[in-house]
């Protein structure tokens, strides 16, 4: 049975007045990827939004279907361009789903996200260590792992590890624990979370880092806006889009019809949408062609904002509606986050179209030439 309570909802509190801007116009129903996918109004910005006011007012109780619909987003800023009263969505939900934490009432798959990492320094609750092949030592450059390319997809960091020795670049990794991001999403732990955040910015500084390279849309926008909101940041932070972009490299050709999948995190929220498309525009032969909804309109994979832990099933269907775009006009689609590139994966075995999904350091290593 649904446990009923009334919330503090301190955080959503302090949010009060932006809610009240909320016209209810609905133009947020057009582009919300959870909304389109099972057509129900507390699933959509606005529903969300009136949850969250009703939990700050006491209004609402905090009962299981409140919280699986504030679980129901991806935090994909989509509904903020789209938002005539300006309305920071994303904002509201992270600050709706800390305050439900706070108070035990999680989605359970976002509470046993917070248990592995507290336990294990990951989400995945992996134990065992992941060799990539590369040593942690005094360099200028880093390169910052993250958990997804360590433990779920490790082709990534070692093809990005193939690129920096191939382009003589003296780097190293670090000793790295999760950067908070599935815990600032869902609301989890905020003490933790400031912990992590210290373990790797000191982690980065012993090492003498510079420069820090990504290649998880997510870590970046950690490290990049949440961060210096919790610990001093004196060093660079760059995706690895933005580190190549800027250099000469020479490619071997590739006759392929190419598209590119903008992450929310470093799309939408970063702003790198240029950097990639230099990148591929590089590769001799490979003809590039956008995605209709490309760039700020990209649509989401469907796998962030813990979606992908509570609902896979829906995480799924988004993503198979993204490849399926793809495949419409291109047979390779790359992006430049792993956690993408698994979802929008697992989301093709629903529809199988006719396109390869890969990593843009998988694609850029296999072309370099030394
Ligand atoms: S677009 Fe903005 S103002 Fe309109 S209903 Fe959605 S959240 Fe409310
Ligand atoms: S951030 Fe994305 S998933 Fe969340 S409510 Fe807005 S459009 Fe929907």
């Amino acid at each position: 049975m649904a446990r009923k309570k009334i919330i503090k909802a301190e955080r959503t509190k302090k949010l009060e007045k932006e809610m009240l801007t909320c016209t209810l116009c609905g133009f947020c129903k057009s582009v919300c990827p959870y909304f389109e996918d099972n057509q129900w109004d507390p699933s959509v910005a606005r529903g969300k939004v009136i949850l969250a006011y009703g939990l700050s007012r006491g209004e609402i109780p905090a009962d299981d279907s409140v919280v699986e619909r504030l679980a129901q987003c991806t935090t994909c800023k989509d509904c903020e361009r789209r938002c005539p009263s300006n309305i920071q969505v994303v904002e509201i939900v992270e600050a709706a789903r800390a305050d439900l934490a706070e108070a035990g009432r999680s989605h359970p798959a976002h509470k046993r996200i917070a248990k592995n990492i507290k336990k294990t320094k990951n989400p995945y609750g992996e134990v065992g260590k992941v060799d990539l092949g590369a040593d942690i030592k005094q360099a200028e450059v880093g390169y910052f792992v993250g958990c997804t390319a360590r433990y779920r997809m490790p082709e990534v960091a070692k093809h990005t590890i193939s690129i920096l020795r191939k382009l003589g670049v003296d780097f190293t990794l670090v000793d790295e624990v999760c950067c908070g991001s599935t815990l600032k999403r869902t609301g989890q732990d905020e003490r933790l979370g400031e912990q992590l955040m210290k373990t790797n910015v000191e982690a980065v500084k012993r090492l003498g880092i510079k420069k820090l390279l990504f290649t998880c849309a997510g870590c970046l926008k950690m490290f990049r806006e949440e961060y210096p909101k919790h610990v001093k940041v004196d060093f660079e932070t760059e995706h690895l889009v933005e580190f190549l972009a800027k250099k000469d490299l020479r490619l071997r050709p590739l006759k392929r019809n190419v598209t590119y999948h903008d992450p929310c995190h470093i799309g939408r929220h970063l702003k790198i949408y240029d950097a990639p498309r230099k990148l591929i525009k590089m590769i001799p032969e490979a003809a590039f062609v956008e995605m209709k909804e490309n760039k700020d309109l990209a649509r989401c994979c469907g796998g962030g904002g813990g979606v992908r832990s509570a609902d896979p099933a829906a995480a799924q269907r988004i993503a198979s509606r993204r490849v399926k775009s793809a495949s419409e006009v291109a047979d390779l689609l790359v992006t430049s986050c792993p956690f993408c590139v698994t979802n929008l994966r697992y989301g093709n075995e629903l529809v199988k179209a006719d396109v390869e999904v890969r990593d843009i350091a998988e694609v850029v290593d296999d072309l370099l030439i030394t």
